[in-house]
């Protein structure tokens, strides 16, 4: 059995989580849900409250979150990484002086500051002069550029990956992988055998991926879903992605581990052209949208709108345009129909036929197509695509029932035809359902139930799928200024 372990980043839990957050673990959770046997890891830092709690109004299948701070899998796990690069020779003091600012808890560089002051926080830095510990990334910059320009760790889109490259072409220097303890005010993971100094915390954060396993117990899950995984996937932001795919391979490789098969990355979200910030308020606040507009329709946005690996502009119109004009008024309004003439006309009974339906080419092409067309989708990471089979078996059947219209064959007292026609729609239907499980997990199951024949081979009665958003609702959606 093929298995394959599926990430997404640890959220900066320094806000309410926004859309951009919810996109990466709609996507990491449509991959998850579209292959079997795969567990999803979602690694959420302390205060992770507000992030758990977004697998329930995403709907998302999670198997496991850590919480860095708190976890005991973890500052084990992390040790044993530390001791691990350190036997291979790759950790070393090293006399360090450079310009820090408190609030980023990062160095900077002169050319990063605007009049002296931090960017970000308006700070002057500590000029800071101590020794550190180093890790030897130099020493895996040759091997690091042929896995990735050889598809061993396939970085997509492609234009991420020939960044990367170009920053290894660059030369890769060895990067500080500690700072004292004083300095990280009594947070991090000590260096072992080294009090006075904590571990960094990039090099804490990627630990997550292997700690999360029983790395430092050598255990099951770690053989499963890391060793022996057939895939090691990572979804992630652009702003990550040098620690991604530089730091975290280099680090495996010098520990003796497995190294990550895919670097998916995902381009940021806008909202009406702007960056969205803490300020952004409730038009990009996931919980907001869910209630308001509800699960299947942000979802269907953040999988049918945002182009692979690229930026996306959201605003309120577009998931409504989107989830009126598709799923209202695309796949729901099919449903039903086809539902309420089966009972209208035959009772609630599905006909049972010989004949073949007529004209049906088209759509039975969509349905026959459409695994094939999803699964190479999915594997270039493209879930515009992926969805997009699915709407073409929806197309073709309401351009099959505007066709055929069996209300004629009905009026007209066409038995035969209508028994042909009406067993097709419905297994459009039926195909729909099962195709759109990872997307639109609770849709899906709804189109499922409603074009299931019950013990009595009776459709249940018709009922609303996927009701249109009022557009009231969205004339008093707030403007965001
Ligand atoms: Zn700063």
């Amino acid at each position: 059995m093929t298995s394959a372990y599926i990430t997404t980043t640890i959220p900066y839990v320094n806000a309410r989580p926004h859309l951009g957050f919810a996109l990466e673990l709609v996507q990491a959770d449509v991959l998850a849900a579209e292959a079997a046997g795969v567990g999803v890891q979602e690694f959420v830092d302390a205060n992770a409250a507000a992030f758990t709690g977004l697998a329930e109004p995403l709907s998302l299948s999670v198997d496991d979150l850590i919480r860095t701070s708190s976890d005991p899998r973890h500052r084990a796990g992390v040790e044993r990484l530390w001791q691990a690069c350190a036997a291979s020779g790759d950790l070393y003091r090293k006399h360090y002086e450079g310009l820090y600012c408190v609030g980023c808890e990062q160095f900077c560089t002169t050319a990063e500051l605007q009049d002296g002051r931090c960017r970000d926080h308006g700070t002057v830095p500590d000029l800071v002069s101590e020794q550190n510990w180093f890790f030897r990334l130099s020493r895996y910059a040759g091997q690091l550029r042929s896995l990735i320009d050889g598809g061993s760790i396939r970085v997509e889109p492609a234009e991420r990956r020939n960044e990367i490259l170009a920053l290894i072409d660059g030369g890769l220097a060895d990067f500080s992988v500690s700072r004292s303890a004083e300095r990280a005010r009594g947070w991090g993971i000590p260096v072992p055998g080294d009090p006075d100094q904590v571990i960094y915390v990039w090099w804490d954060a990627l630990g997550n991926y292997l700690t999360a396993l029983d790395y430092a117990d050598d255990g099951e899950n770690l053989s499963r879903w890391w060793t022996g995984a057939s895939s090691r996937i990572h979804l992630l932001g652009k702003g990550v992605l040098r620690f991604h795919a530089v730091y975290w391979p280099a680090m495996l490789l010098s520990a003796g581990q497995a190294i990550p098969t895919d670097i998916l990355v995902h381009g940021y979200l806008t909202e009406n052209g702007r960056k969205i910030s803490k300020s952004s308020g409730a038009t990009v606040d996931p919980y907001d949208l869910t209630g308001r507009y509800g699960t299947d329709a942000v979802r269907w946005w953040l999988l049918r709108e945002v182009p692979r690996g690229a930026d996306a502009d959201f605003t309120i119109d577009r998931l409504v345009g989107r989830a009126n004009g598709e799923l209202a008024n695309g796949l729901g309004n099919l449903v039903n129909r086809v539902v309420t003439m089966i009972h209208r006309y035959r009772d609630g009974r599905v006909p049972v036929t010989t004949a073949n339906a007529p004209d049906a080419a088209a759509l039975d092409r969509a349905i026959r197509n459409a695994p094939g067309l999803i699964a190479g989708a999915l594997e270039d990471f493209d879930f515009r695509r992926a969805t997009e089979a699915v709407w073409q078996i929806a197309g073709e059947a309401n351009r099959y029932v505007n066709r055929t219209r069996p209300w004629d064959l009905a009026k007209a007292g066409d038995r035969a035809e209508l028994d042909a026609v009406l067993p097709a729609i419905l297994v459009a239907c039926q195909a729909i359902g099962a195709h759109l499980a990872p997307f639109l997990p609770d849709a899906a199951a709804r189109i499922t139930r409603q074009c299931a024949p019950g013990e009595a081979g009776l459709l249940p009665r018709p009922a609303p799928l996927l009701p249109r958003i009022a557009w009231p609702v969205l004339a008093a959606a707030p403007a965001q200024g």
